[in-house]
């Protein structure tokens, strides 16, 4: 039952969103950056509408950096925030985001949000809702997929990150969070045709994420790699950059290359800018 009344909230929020639809931009172009905030993950999604996407915060630790990056792209409002796990590289900036932005929706793992967040968050307005397993969304010409976790185990772990697909103009992007090799292994096996053109390293470049099975069926013509620079884990790990650049797959870095700025327009072409 409460998967169901969950997929019907999803459904309920996508509707409202798709007022306006792709058609209605003129160059049908969607932006994405993966930002640089140091040793963690925050990716924003524009839709050619300008609805916003901020999957992750990043750890919060250098006050005003994830508020500034989203301002500098001219983000009020953001209608979507997924957090994909309560580590603190992934959700340490969710007050300082809640804070200084209008947040209409979060998407969450139970648990990966402190109670007192998730209080601020139903106070300030924000609809709290939890990732359910193989549900979709489509929000203002983006489609979101939610392929992993199948239950919510324990939400502070990596094997339980939300892990999902976006789909813009016909182009895939996989966001895989810190899943290990073990969930990307369930991931494939349950989804064997899964594949992308950009890739979120998991694990901000982990050897314990993805395997080179994973990699040969996501095939991805790009990877982005969230780190950061001479971070004490000594991540990316040179066995991951050995896998991507084996397959001629085009890798940017975050500690290297700073904010990963890129384009899909209406055809579905992918530029590239840092
Ligand atoms: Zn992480």
């Amino acid at each position: 039952m409460k998967k169901i009344i969950i997929s019907i909230i999803i459904i309920t929020i996508a509707a409202g969103l798709l007022g306006c639809g792709a058609d209605d931009s003129e160059d049908g172009l969607c932006k994405i950056v993966f930002f640089d905030v140091g040793q963690g993950d925050s990716c924003l999604i524009v839709s050619a509408n300008g609805s916003n996407v901020l999957i992750d915060t990043g750890d919060g630790l250098v006050n005003g950096l994830i508020t500034d990056k989203l301002k500098s792209f001219g983000v009020k409002v953001l209608d979507l925030l997924i957090i994909t796990h309560g580590h603190s590289d992934h959700s340490g900036g969710f007050t300082e985001v809640l804070s200084n932005f209008a947040v209409k929706n979060v998407i969450t793992l139970e648990g990966a949000l402190s109670s007192v967040d998730l209080k601020r968050a139903q106070l300030n307005g924000t609809a709290i809702i939890n990732a359910v397993y193989e549900n979709a969304l489509d929000l203002d010409g983006i489609s979101f997929k939610f392929i992993w976790p199948r239950e919510v185990l324990d939400s502070f772990e990596n094997d339980n990150c939300i892990v999902a697909v976006a789909e813009v103009n016909g182009r895939r992007l996989l966001f895989t969070a810190d899943v290990g090799v073990d969930e990307e292994a369930k991931i494939i096996e349950s989804h064997p045709d899964l594949s992308c053109d950009v890739l979120k390293v998991g694990h901000h470049g982990s050897e314990s994420s993805t395997s080179d099975v994973f990699l040969d069926i996501v095939s991805p013509s790009y990877a982005v790699i969230s780190v950061g620079k001479d971070n004490r884990f000594g991540l990316p790990d040179n066995s991951v950059l050995e896998r991507l650049s084996k397959r001629g797959i085009t890798l940017f870095r975050t500690d290297i290359d700073g904010d990963v700025y890129m384009t899909v327009d209406k055809e579905g072409k992918i530029n590239i800018k840092n």
